[in-house]
């Protein structure tokens, strides 16, 4: 099991982060980019896949028996640089999606990032979003659901 995984959620929700509610009313993002980058500080290593690995530095990455990883320092992505995404154009689909994430078909965003906005309606596609688990692979199913609870708890 990927005990740092389970740390990264633990601190993220710790620093507000990963407050996970259902996207039942128009909701936004507007980003506040280098004037918060919140997520990239505190979400730690984001998951990238085969594709994604083959337009990043191999020493930026750490592969696990479950999968590819983006290196941390502490919680902060490695890729961070003076508070900007140093791969931007090529950052991986979990950094693009967020603050949306996909939970058993259903759309949620993380009310902890401070760009979220109620005065226009510009919610994803739930179906363009990857599903929740996809962030933990290897992991057995009943700790997600733990995680995924604990996300989504009130
Ligand atoms: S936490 Fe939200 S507002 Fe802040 S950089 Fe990330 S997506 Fe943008
Ligand atoms: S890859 Fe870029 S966007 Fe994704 S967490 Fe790292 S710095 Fe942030």
């Amino acid at each position: 099991m990927n005990l740092t995984l389970i740390r990264a959620v633990l601190k993220a929700r710790r620093k507000g982060l990963l407050h996970l509610s259902p996207a039942t009313e128009a909701t936004r993002l507007d980003c506040l980019a280098d004037a918060c980058v919140k997520c990239c500080l505190n979400l730690g290593a984001p998951r990238v896949s085969e594709d994604e690995a083959l337009r990043i530095d191999p020493a930026a990455l750490t592969r696990t028996k479950a999968g590819c990883f983006v290196k941390s320092k502490g919680t902060a992505c490695c890729l961070l640089d003076a508070g900007l995404c140093s791969i931007y154009a090529r950052r991986p689909r979990g950094c693009i999606e967020y603050p949306w994430y996909n939970i058993g078909g259903r759309l949620y965003y993380d009310q902890g990032c401070p760009g979220i906005k109620h005065d226009r309606d510009e919610r994803p596609n739930v179906a363009d979003i990857q599903p929740f688990e996809h962030f933990f692979p290897g992991m057995p199913r009943v700790v997600v659901r733990l995680i995924r609870v604990l996300c989504t708890r009130r």
